[in-house]
């Protein structure tokens, strides 16, 4: 096969053509701007960032993000290659010049001889017959393709809003307060972690909570509120013990260090990712502003220094629940011929939109010049978010995230020590840039034939 088509002209998209066609294919781009245009993207341009200018740091050696940057970089992405190019100040943020940012990824994408840009919208799931495909048409796709997307997964599968309860890092939550335990002692152990709170600290934390300032929907995302899953602060105001009752009930639950004394309220969290890294707050999905999140919740015994992974939000979000429906490297198990690509694979934010987008661009390649499409490992940034969208085992709690440090495998004890001095914060970031990099250099050696110049 040495032609795919891509099905949305957005980050991912314009990022996975830009790959296959450095691997020698041929590629259709198919954009359905400004046929018809989603609620967010206000111009006709590729690569639209719809909202803030920003990727975010580009520190690769204390932030995530920054370490995707940099890994990006070195397999010659568009996206990043344009972002560089159309900089603007913005301390040690990767902020961009949005207008010339678009016309430039535009301007690469249509002057490059193995790709066509046509703009029209898709509406069903393309045929086996007619060759690869991959699909990035991002949060906010077009009704009739989303409804063949959900035909075909089920509905269960194909989310239209996420519910992000916040996701806080497990080594800053504090062991001496909190505790492992099931309620009831029910399931093979104990995997939640539990903080207690008395009457006093739980009538602050509700007071703070009730005051506390929320995010509006925008006109066009409706209310999407359903009993099963209010906002915390919804079910705070609809009576002072609603909490109490609800997601922090105390029941079932003992405090090993006071068992005679029955908690007022438990918040509980619950394991988010496989590698136990990362663990989410049960029933705290919330509209609430993030600085006010992360000061209110730091009110919760046990979470006064709780690093946050995540906030929470609710948002117009189209999605899979891409552990049940994609394999390794994002072939839709049922359609193989299909890969899905972008913010709807599970992802969050422009850059790690785009880096999935690569991922697609370089496994499609990779099939089409013979060889196996081969995953990065999940020591490297590119490696760890592909994890999070595949891993099997997240399917029953799969929400959108952003790449973070609490996506990679654990270090080993010799990259946490020097002599006797433990790493933390910045340098113990530093380590797991250092263990990607290697990783990556290692990984880029293993990939299929040098890619075709443009
Ligand atoms: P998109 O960039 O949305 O690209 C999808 C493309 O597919 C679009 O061009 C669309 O027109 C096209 N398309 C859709 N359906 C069809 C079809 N049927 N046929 C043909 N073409 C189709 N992330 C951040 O990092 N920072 C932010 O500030 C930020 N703000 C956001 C604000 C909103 C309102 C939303 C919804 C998301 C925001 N995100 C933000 C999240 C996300 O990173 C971006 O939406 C990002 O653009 C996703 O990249 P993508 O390529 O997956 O999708």
């Amino acid at each position: 096969v040495s032609r795919v088509r891509i099905v949305g002209g957005g980050l991912a998209g314009s990022e996975a053509a830009w790959q296959c066609a450095r691997h020698g294919l041929s590629v259709d781009l198919v954009e359905m701007r400004p046929h018809r245009s989603s609620e967010a993207h206000v111009t006709d341009d590729l690569a639209e960032l719809v909202c803030s200018n920003s990727f975010r740091s580009d520190d690769a050696e204390g932030n995530a993000v920054g370490l995707l940057h940099a890994e990006m970089r070195q397999l010659d992405s568009l996206i990043l290659a344009c972002a560089d190019a159309h900089r603007v100040p913005a301390g040690g943020a990767l902020a961009v010049d949005r207008e010339a940012f678009s016309r430039a990824v535009q301007a690469r994408l249509e002057a490059h001889p193995r790709i066509t840009v046509t703009r029209a919208e898709i509406t069903s799931l393309p045929d086996a017959a007619d060759g690869p495909v991959i699909i990035a048409t991002g949060p906010l796709t077009a009704g009739s393709l989303a409804e063949a997307i959900r035909a075909e997964t089920g509905e269960a599968h194909l989310a239209f809003f996420d519910a992000i309860a916040p996701i806080v890092h497990r080594d800053s939550i504090d062991m001496e307060v909190a505790w492992f335990q099931s309620r009831y002692d029910k399931g093979e152990g104990a995997d939640y972690i539990n903080c207690p709170m008395d009457r006093d600290q739980y009538e602050a934390f509700l007071d703070a909570l009730l005051a506390a300032e929320t995010v509006a929907f925008k006109d066009w995302e409706g209310t999407p509120y359903f009993e099963g899953c209010l906002p915390i602060e919804v079910m705070a105001e609809r009576g002072r013990e609603t909490l109490a009752h609800g997601p922090m009930k105390p029941v079932g639950l003992t405090n090993p260090r006071q068992p005679d004394r029955k908690p007022h309220a438990i918040v509980q969290l619950r394991q988010d990712n496989a590698l136990g890294t990362l663990y989410n707050m049960v029933g705290f999905q919330t509209k609430l502003r993030h600085g006010e999140q992360a000061r209110i919740f730091r009110m919760i015994p046990g979470l006064h220094r709780a690093d946050f992974a995540r906030l929470g939000g609710i948002h117009r979000n189209t999605f899979l629940n891409s552990p049940r429906l994609l394999d390794s490297v994002l072939r839709l198990k049922s359609r193989p011929h299909i890969r899905f690509a972008g913010q709807m694979t599970g992802c969050e934010g422009y850059v790690e939109s785009a880096a999935v987008g690569l991922l697609a661009g370089l496994f499609a390649g990779a099939e089409a010049l013979g060889a196996d499409p081969l995953a990065p490992p999940a020591t490297t940034a590119l490696g760890a978010l592909l994890a999070h969208i595949t891993t099997p085992a997240h399917a029953d709690t799969f929400q959108p995230m952003n790449v973070n440090f609490g996506l990679f495998p654990e270090l080993p004890p010799e990259m946490i020590r020097v002599g006797k001095r433990k790493l933390r914060g910045r340098e113990r970031k530093a380590q797991y840039g250092r263990r990607a990099a290697t990783d990556l250099t290692a990984w880029m050696a293993r990939l299929p034939p040098a890619p075709v110049a443009a």
